[in-house]
């Protein structure tokens, strides 16, 4: 398309922007498109753009790019708006966690049953989600056609929140279910003859169906575990160099034991305080590192991110350095570029969106965001019949994280100390209603909350 507009909000994300940015460039569908590279840090903005013209130029795409930090004139008549923005950065977030576990919550108070991950901001999610609304209401006004891409997370909770009170067309994406494709190499199953489906909620999906060949995936699964699964275990914790290599690790399928289906993908890293009460624990279960989600995971998460960026800046800076040799004219694998092209070039094909439930899922309310397969073309999203996760699964695992999600919501809508506070009241590691007030109030008080301080009076 010739006049295509596609918008990147929080285009200096370090994880997104540069792959989806060759992934625009190596559509011939996107051709003549016009991207607006959008943040507010005009020195990864810079960077972004320094970046993208010159990949363009490395490959010859005809792709043009803008950089500016009006999110406006970036949003203004796009076909295409995709959130990557995550308010106050990484850092903010760890000072938020210090401050409550000073208190007694190890990880932070944001850190809960089925929502362990480091960068999913719920409860204090506070500038998070005024944010994401702020976008979705330029949106309704500077391109009420416009489809919206989020890729920041909270996924779970902004698809709800964005799909509930704007009119924006919103889907939430997340790479976390490719995640699968590691059973099927560690079973060394022939990808052809696999077929899977998997739902829930973003970041708590599950295999609900698995064939290979025609016959039962599950009964492979069984005999992996009982056969195979010690072995694996022992060379994992020798060798693994990667917190995220836990897809099949003890956790992974303590959870299959006790829940009866699969977990994919970042859901093995939530789970009860049975996997994460202390980094002993998560060691036990996610391996040396104690999975991406402990003080060691993390950090070394972090540090990857910033070395990433500094990697990029590098090769910007030196100028004879082809950027091709950093990231390859290859296609990511992300799933983002590839919807935007199936809507507005008509491609059809099958993904796994965030999109509100509407009896997708039975025993969960219509206006709740669910993680499913559905097929996308120029029409838009098309919703296909799911496998619903078990009775398991949907009692002691969806529905209880769907009460965080409404918390969190009815938090930033409704906001008080008290919606704060009784958050805690259902925390297993409140041991007196003072440790709570404290931990908020060490939280209210920090450096850059005194907006949400006032908010939450
Ligand atoms: P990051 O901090 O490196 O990037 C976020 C960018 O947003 C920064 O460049 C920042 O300047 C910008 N930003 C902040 N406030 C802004 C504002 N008001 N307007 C415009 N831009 C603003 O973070 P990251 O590690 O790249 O993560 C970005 C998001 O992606 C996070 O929410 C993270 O959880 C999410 N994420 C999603 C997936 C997925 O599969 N969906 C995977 C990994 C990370």
């Amino acid at each position: 398309g010739k006049s295509l507009k596609i918008s990147i909000i929080g285009a200096g994300s370090a994880v997104w922007s540069t792959r989806i940015l060759v992934d625009i460039m190596l559509k011939k569908n996107l051709q003549g498109a016009k991207v607006y590279l959008m943040d507010i840090d005009e020195d990864r903005l810079k960077l972004v753009y320094l970046f993208a013209k010159r990949y363009a130029s490395e490959i010859h795409a005809d792709v043009e790019f803008h950089a500016t930090t009006d999110r406006i004139e970036a949003i203004r008549d796009s076909a295409f708006v995709i959130n990557s923005a995550m308010a106050k950065g990484h850092r903010y977030y760890e000072m938020m966690r210090e401050a409550t576990e000073r208190k007694g919550y190890y990880r932070g108070i944001n850190s809960v049953e089925w929502n362990m991950v480091s960068d999913y901001h719920t409860i204090w999610g506070y500038y998070q989600f005024k944010l994401a609304v702020s976008i979705a209401r330029d949106i309704e006004e500077y391109a009420p056609d416009a489809w919206l891409i989020n890729v920041a997370n909270p996924v779970f909770e902004l698809t709800t929140l964005l799909s509930r009170i704007t009119k924006v067309k919103n889907i939430g994406i997340c790479h976390g279910h490719m995640e699968f494709w590691n059973i099927v190499r560690e079973l060394r199953l022939d990808p052809s003859k696999v077929e899977a489906e998997m739902s829930g909620f973003n970041h708590v999906i599950w295999l609900t169906r698995f064939k290979y060949d025609g016959l039962d995936g599950y009964e492979l699964i069984d005999k992996w575990i009982k056969e195979e699964a010690e072995k694996y275990w022992r060379k994992w914790w020798a060798t693994t160099s990667n917190p995220f290599d836990i897809q099949l690790s003890p956790a992974a399928v303590d959870m299959y034991l006790k829940y009866g289906m699969f977990p994919i993908g970042d859901t093995v890293r939530g789970g009860t305080w049975k996997y994460h009460w202390n980094l002993e624990t998560k060691k036990k279960w996610y391996g040396p590192y104690g999975g991406p989600d402990s003080e060691v995971g993390w950090a070394l998460y972090t540090t990857y991110l910033a070395y990433q960026m500094e990697m990029i800046k590098g090769f910007v800076q030196a100028e004879s350095a082809p950027l091709t040799m950093l990231i390859p004219p290859k296609p990511s694998g992300e799933q983002v570029i590839d919807i935007t092209e199936s809507i507005a070039a008509d491609v059809l094909r099958k993904y796994q969106v965030n999109i509100l439930n509407n009896g997708l899922i039975p025993g969960i309310p219509d206006n709740v965001a669910v993680e499913v397969p559905a097929v996308i073309d120029g029409q838009g999203v098309r919703r296909i019949s799911v496998t619903p996760p078990n009775n398991r699964v949907l009692k002691h695992v969806l529905l209880p994280r769907m009460m965080r999600m409404e918390w969190a919501l009815h938090a930033f809508l409704e906001p008080s100390k008290d919606a704060l506070l009784e958050w805690l009241m259902y925390d297993v590691r409140t041991r007196s209603v003072s440790q709570a007030e404290e931990a908020i109030d060490a939280m209210l008080k920090l450096p850059g909350n005194e907006e949400m301080a006032e908010v939450f009076k």
